[in-house]
């Protein structure tokens, strides 16, 4: 019997396949004595699990160095055998099994805890580091010796819906690599940055279905409708039809509106407004410009930090600016320095636990605080800068005083590259984003020191209703179009205007086409989003005459409640484009 869940639509189009459960969670190992005989027989169950586990890393890695070269991910693996190989680890658990007459998987969790435990006291990354690692190559063995599949990403080799209760933006960003034809969660929500990469990647998804990764077993038919945020699991034959023709239905209306990938995003009397994209991974590149984009509106650079062991060096952060600016010219890409934390933690830089890391040493903080990393990138984006138009913005800017400590820091690597005597741009811009609300409230001040705006809505709206946006609990109160939001945004156009400066959107709501109009006509310059927003927002604003577009701002805002504005809207946007709404 078909059965149908809901959840928050966060990646449109609709994938149809068969399930993949990726289980993350700690495999359950049971305790029972071994009798004295069958010791032997343990072992030896143990070393089949070793042996099996050395296989498997083995193949991944093969995999890999045949994918992406020798480099990389694959030292990783690399990493993993070596603790597979490790005789403290195989000798204390043998020991165990031994001594306490025990079987072998309740003897390498002993070993495992006790493993945790002594590097959990010792206050070093790379030694936390090295934990996590241990950790997976014991949960491997562990899998291996109670028979049970380990689900990865690394080991796909067809198409197949993935099913997770979470998974990590480094999972996510594996499914680049992968033939994955679409993903659906119990857990997240519309801006968590696995929802984001999901969109970059144009891979159909459906997040905060709360029990999906329970219901679903590995092979069952599963249909994500990512336009509606439906899953259908084991359909019907006539709801399987219904959906093909949905699909292909989608599929056309996509390609229709690539017929005006070429053309400039301008109203119908020729007001032009830059549309650009947003990219987690530089090799988005040729699709962002498939799709459209004038440029790059907002490059995220933590991505280069994620799913790797070792920090990126300057000549890798340089390589990969410097291909950027040479790949998107003539247009310009905006690099934004490092911003880690929230929901994009990576093992190997981030410190100490904090109880909030929303509100914790992130972004700018992060890199304020840790000025040789910050130097290192400012170093690289510099020395791209003479290849191509670049330019810098810097993450969650709260006041005045921290734009212009980054600006000093930049001032400090300009002045190094200039008495060495390397070229880069003298006149690189330098951005502030707008994502808190004392920036907000203070983008006066801002303006008259910053270069650009870029408005981050993700966090704007976190930050202003006090909503954890990755929470699913509280994704009905994430509201764009609240009146203390709209009002933020029209203030900071205000604020960068009247200095002149232009001003961008790089949040997911510049992507959003029923707030197409409303940006549009509140002034924003530039719409940075994923790329397969880019068609039909190109599409509404070449549709409309500007002054339709600054009347429908101005009303919305002597409206009182989000709910009263979405309405508003939805009706306005529904009358003029009846086939999007
Ligand atoms: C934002 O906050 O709107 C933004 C663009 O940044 P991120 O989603 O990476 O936090
Ligand atoms: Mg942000």
């Amino acid at each position: 019997m078909s059965r149908t869940l809901k959840g928050i639509q966060v990646s449109s189009g609709i994938g149809i396949g068969r399930a993949f459960l990726i289980d993350r969670r700690k495999i359950k190992v049971e305790k029972y004595s071994v009798d004295v005989r069958d010791i032997q027989r343990e072992i030896e169950r143990f070393h089949k699990a070793l042996d099996l586990s050395k296989k498997q890393l083995l193949e991944i890695k093969e995999k890999l160095v045949a994918e992406m070269g020798k480099k990389g991910h694959a030292s990783i693996v690399d990493v993993h055998i070596l603790i597979l190989e490790d005789e403290m680890l195989v000798r204390e658990a043998m020991k165990i099994v031994e001594k306490e007459h025990v079987n072998a998987e309740w003897a390498l969790r002993k070993v495992l805890t006790q493993f945790a435990s002594f590097f959990e006291a010792i206050d070093d990354p790379y030694i936390k580091d090295r934990r996590s690692d241990i950790e997976h190559v014991g949960e491997r063995i562990l899998r291996n010796l109670v028979g049970k599949t380990i689900s990865s990403l690394d080991s796909l080799d067809h198409d197949v819906v993935v099913i997770a209760h979470d998974l990590s933006p480094a999972d996510t960003a594996q499914m680049h690599r992968e033939k994955v034809l679409a993903f659906a969660t119990d857990m997240g929500s519309k801006t968590s940055h696995t929802a984001i990469t999901a969109r970059s990647l144009e891979i159909p998804a459906v997040v905060g279905l709360e029990s999906i990764s329970v219901s679903v077993k590995t092979g069952e038919p599963v249909i994500v409708d990512g336009n509606d945020g439906i899953v259908i699991i084991n359909p019907e034959p006539e709801e399987f039809r219904k959906y093909l023709d949905k699909q292909k239905h989608y599929k056309y209306i996509v390609s229709g509106l690539l017929k005006f990938k070429d053309q400039p995003a301008e109203t119908l009397d020729g007001y032009h407004v830059e549309l650009k994209a947003n990219i987690e991974f530089f090799d988005e590149i040729p699709h962002v410009l498939s799709r459209g984009a004038e440029g790059i509106g907002l490059y995220r650079t933590e991505f280069l930090y994620m799913d790797r062991k070792t920090l990126p060096t300057e000549e890798e952060h340089f390589q990969i600016y410097k291909n950027l600016a040479e790949q998107i010219s003539p247009y310009s890409a905006v690099i934004r320095t490092l911003d880690l934390g929230g929901d994009k933690i990576t093992s190997k830089l981030h410190e100490a636990d904090e109880p909030n890391p929303v509100l914790g040493l992130r972004a700018i903080r992060f890199s304020l605080k840790h000025q040789d990393l910050f130097m290192l990138q400012l170093r690289a984006i510099l020395r791209a800068s003479a290849y191509g138009k670049l330019k810098i913005l810097y993450p969650m800017i709260s006041g005045i005083d921290e734009l212009r400590q980054a600006k000093a820091v930049l001032a400090e690597v300009k002045h190094e590259l200039e008495s060495k005597g390397i070229g880069f741009d003298k006149g690189i811009q330098e951005g502030a984003m707008i994502e808190i609300p004392s920036a907000a409230m203070t983008v006066d001040l801002l303006a008259k020191e910053a270069d650009f705006f870029s408005i981050g809505t993700n966090d704007l709206i976190q930050y202003s209703i006090a909503i954890d946006r990755g929470n699913e609990h509280v994704a009905y109160l994430y509201e764009p179009l609240h009146p203390s939001v709209l009002r933020s945004i029209k203030k900071t156009v205000t604020a960068a205007h009247s200095q002149g400066i232009k001003v961008a959107m790089c949040g997911e709501m510049a992507g959003d086409p029923l707030c197409t109009l409303i940006l549009v006509g509140m002034g924003l310059d530039e719409l940075s989003m994923n790329a397969s927003s880019l068609p039909v927002v190109k599409k509404i604003i070449r549709s409309i005459r500007y002054q339709q577009a600054a009347n429908l701002a101005y009303c919305i805002m002597t409206l009182s409640s989000a709910e009263e504005i979405e309405g508003y809207v939805g009706r306005e946007m529904g009358s003029l484009f009846p086939e999007f709404f």
